[in-house]
């Protein structure tokens, strides 16, 4: 269960917030009002350290390290607060670049110290951290690793092919990378995806992967103009994280290697996932307004299982929306599941998108969604992730009809 966010705190003039000595939990925005941070001097008399106004954070310290309040805090007026989760911060935290989190921790400890003159606190932040700090020094030494990997050439890129659900013919293949360790394991994304998003090495991986996967769609069409002759081109899908499109450096990086492919931009179909984009969704539409007007193909991935408004979706201009697998699921396995993903494919209709479903495993899930209107199907029913050697074999063998 997730925390919530953020709440609203309201005080009378006089109220106290918290007081020094506290267990420090959550850190507060001033919404409207005016708060004072007083501390207790040696006789017991509070002085004013400082006088906070609207708009102003405070409290934050004890976020970052959860140790007792150093001061208290009173509303000088009514006042309305905005608390900021310490279980949330933490957890972005913990998502966070770890050698950012790990000097955040320590400037934190420095600053502590400092501020109460003695070399205690710093020994009990250091031990409250020292988790943390692990973390760090873990996550550090894997993107070390993952770099390296780069380097040695151990990413691969797999082949899943998406079909038309009207006739069960290929439409084109989602690209999704792999790491083949030096010992031969591969390693799936779900795994390091994350790592190289917070560490920045997405980006040169998604550069690799992108140019990998156009190189795919080539060879895959000739096989397809060899084995089918009259098919509709193939579309390649490519996975474009957050950083790539929001980054405006990346972005041309982009384009530019969609350019120098070769592959006409109409085959090439970028998917975004929801959830990413929803920090900084301004410029996540222009930059999807740029790829547009190169002649990509765009998909908004995962659907569902973000926090998109409809209003965003509006001023997005999708190609296709891509139905979650656990909707799919759902509508396998759940009462309402059908309602559910028949309203997100009658929300794509509605918005001038094509569907695609993901994780179509059943016939039964195939007919479903072909029923709703569905266009495209992708999953194990057809074909797992394949190897770009099978995915060559996987088009020889289709029946000449498809
Ligand atoms: P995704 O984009 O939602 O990719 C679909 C995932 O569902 C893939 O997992 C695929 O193997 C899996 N899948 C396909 N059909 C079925 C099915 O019928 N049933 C079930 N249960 N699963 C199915 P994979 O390859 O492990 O990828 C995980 C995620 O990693 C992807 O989710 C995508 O978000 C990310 N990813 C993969 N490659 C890239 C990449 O090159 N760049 C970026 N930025 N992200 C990538
Ligand atoms: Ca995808
Ligand atoms: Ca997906």
């Amino acid at each position: 269960m997730a925390a919530v966010p953020w709440r609203r705190e309201n005080y009378q003039a006089g109220a106290v917030i918290f007081r020094e000595g506290d267990a420090g939990r959550d850190a507060y925005l001033i919404e409207s009002g005016r708060v004072n941070i007083t501390r207790a001097d040696g006789n017991g008399q509070e002085s004013l350290v400082r006088a906070l106004d609207a708009g102003e954070i405070f409290g934050e310290i004890a976020l970052v390290d959860n140790l007792p309040r150093t001061a208290s805090a009173v509303a000088a007026e009514t006042t309305t607060l905005i608390a900021i989760n310490s279980q949330l911060f933490f957890d972005k935290l913990k998502h966070s670049d770890p050698l950012l989190a790990h000097l955040l921790g320590l400037v934190v400890s420095r600053f502590r110290a400092s501020n109460t003159g003695s070399g205690h606190a710093d020994e009990a932040v250091v031990a409250h951290l020292s988790a943390l700090h692990d973390y760090a020094v873990r996550n550090i030494r894997a993107s070390q690793d993952m770099s390296e990997a780069i380097e040695r050439g151990e990413f691969l890129v797999y082949y899943q092919p998406v079909v038309h659900l009207a006739d069960g013919s290929l439409a084109g293949f989602e690209a999704l990378v792999r790491w083949r360790r030096q010992d031969g394991g591969l390693v799936n994304p779900a795994e390091f995806i994350a790592l190289a998003e917070n560490t920045g090495l997405i980006l040169p991986l998604g550069r690799w992967t992108l140019g990998e996967a156009l190189r795919g769609q080539q060879l895959l069409q000739q096989a397809m103009d060899r084995y089918h002759p009259g098919r509709a081109a193939l579309f390649m899908s490519v996975n474009l994280s957050a950083r790539q499109l929001l980054d405006a450096d990346e972005l041309e990086t982009v384009m530019a290697v969609i350019r120098d492919s070769g592959v006409n931009p109409q085959q090439v179909k970028l998917e975004i996932t929801e959830s990413m984009m929803m920090d900084n969704v301004d410029l996540a539409i222009e930059a999807m307004h740029r790829l547009k007007r190169q002649g990509m193909l765009l998909a908004i991935d995962d659907f569902g299982t973000g926090y998109s408004s409809l209003s965003y979706l509006e001023r997005m201009p999708l190609d296709n929306l891509k139905i979650d697998q656990s909707f799919v699921r759902a509508m396998r396995t759940k009462a309402n599941g059908h309602r559910i993903a028949r309203a997100i494919a009658a929300l794509a209709h509605e918005l001038g998108m094509d569907s695609i479903a993901e994780g179509v495993e059943e016939v039964a899930d195939e007919a479903a969604l072909k029923q709703l209107g569905c266009k495209y199907g992708q999953g194990y029913l057809y074909a797992r992730p394949l190897s770009q050697a099978d995915a060559l074999d996987y088009i020889a063998q289709r029946g000449s009809e498809r």
